[in-house]
C-alpha cells in the first residue's frame, strides 16, 4: 500500500549545540535507510512550511514570535534552556518539521494515502503551549492534530506517543480538549518527570509508566491492555503516532529494553485498529532516538510496518 514520506532538507539545518544528541546525523541516518529498495515504493513530499495560523492553533503568540525571531549567525548557537539549542538554520527547521505534519494529515484525510510518516526534525512532544523544551521547538503531532480537527472537520483524533520520555508538551496542549486524545508508554521515572497514570486531564489522557531496564513484554502489555483500548473506545478519526525510538534497548538516553521487531508489532496493532475503526488513517511523525543504527532500522521497521499494515 502507498505510504507517503514527507520531510525537508531545511531540517538537516537545525542544530542544538555541538555534539548534541539530537543531531542532523539522527535524519541523515534515518532516510539513508528508507533509500533501501523494499522503500520504493513510498511516496515522497516536501514538507511546507506550516503557517502561522496553524501554530497558533497549540502555542501562544509570544511563543511563535520568539521562535521564528531567534536566528543567531552561521556556527553560533542561543540556548532556549539547558538542552535545546536554535542555529541560524532552527527557526526554518522547525517551521517544516511542524509542516510536515500538516501535509500529511491533508494527504491521509484527502484519501490519497493511507498512511504517512513524516521524517523530521527538531522533534515536537516536549513543546509546551507557551514554552520550547527537551530538543523541541514546535508541537509537531498537536499541531497536526488541530488541523486535521479545523481544515477537515475530523471530530476525534488520538496522538500515540511511544517515545521513551513522556509527550508534556503534547499533553499539556490537549489536556483540556475532549476531542483530542493523548496516549503515552515512557519510562517512570525519567524526563521530563511528568506523565504518571493520576494525569487523565479530561478524561482525555492516558499514561503507562515503565520501569528502567523493563523488558518489552511489559511495554506490549501495557498497549494491548490499558492503552489501545482506551483509543478503541474513544473511536478516532484520525490516529497520529509520535514515533520515537529512543525505548530502543541501545539508546544512550533511556534504560528500556525494545527492539525494532517491538517497533513494528505496536505499528502493525495501530494500524490493525485503524483500518477497523478509521479508514485505516495513520500520520506518524518523528520524535526522539540517539543511537544512529538502532534509529535508523527502528524507524525502517515502523515505516515497513505502515506499508504492510
Ligand atoms: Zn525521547
Amino acid at each position: 500500500m502507498n505510504v507517503l514520506l514527507v520531510t525537508h532538507h531545511a531540517c538537516l539545518g537545525h542544530s542544538n549545540a555541538d555534539d548534541h544528541p539530537e543531531c542532523p546525523d539522527r535524519l541523515r541516518a534515518v532516510l539513508r535507510a528508507l533509500e533501501a529498495e523494499e522503500f520504493a515504493l513510498l511516496l515522497r513530499e516536501e514538507a511546507p512550511e506550516a503557517t502561522e495560523e496553524q501554530l497558533l492553533r497549540v502555542h501562544r503568540p509570544e511563543h511563535v514570535g520568539a521562535v521564528l525571531g531567534i536566528r543567531p549567525p552561521e556556527g553560533e548557537w542561543v540556548m532556549l534552556d539547558a538542552e535545546t539549542g536554535m542555529a541560524a538554520g532552527s527557526a526554518d527547521a522547525a517551521l517544516r518539521a511542524a509542516g510536515a505534519g500538516i501535509a500529511a494529515v491533508d494527504a491521509v484525510c484527502r484519501g490519497e494515502v493511507k498512511r504517512a510518516f513524516c521524517a523530521v526534525r527538531p522533534p515536537g512532544h516536549h513543546a509546551e503551549p507557551d514554552r520550547p523544551m527537551g530538543f523541541c521547538l514546535f508541537s509537531n503531532a498537536a499541531i497536526a492534530a488541530r488541523h486535521a480537527i479545523a481544515a477537515h472537520r475530523m471530530r476525534r483524533v488520538a496522538i500515540l506517543d511511544f517515545d521513551v520520555h513522556h509527550g508534556n508538551g503534547t499533553q499539556a496542549a490537549v489536556e483540556r480538549d475532549p476531542a483530542i486524545l493523548f496516549a503515552s508508554s515512557h519510562q517512570w521515572p525519567c524526563y521530563p518527570g511528568t506523565g504518571h497514570e493520576r494525569e487523565r486531564g479530561v478524561g482525555n489522557i492516558h499514561n503507562a509508566t515503565l520501569p528502567p531496564g523493563a523488558e518489552p513484554g511489559l511495554f506490549r502489555e501495557a498497549w494491548r491492555d490499558i492503552l489501545l483500548p482506551a483509543v478503541e473506545e474513544f473511536v478516532p478519526e484520525l490516529i497520529i503516532i509520535s514515533a520515537g525510538f529512543d525505548a530502543h534497548a541501545r539508546d544512550p538516553l533511556a534504560q528500556l529494553r525494545l527492539r525494532e521487531a517491538d517497533f513494528a508489532w505496536l505499528t502493525e496493532r495501530i494500524c490493525d485498529l485503524a483500518d477497523r475503526i478509521c479508514g485505516g488513517r495513520v500520520v506518524s511523525t518523528l520524535e526522539g532516538g540517539y543511537d544512529l543504527p538502532a534509529l535508523a532500522s527502528s524507524a525502517a521497521a515502523h515505516v515497513r510496518a505502515l506499508m504492510n499494515g
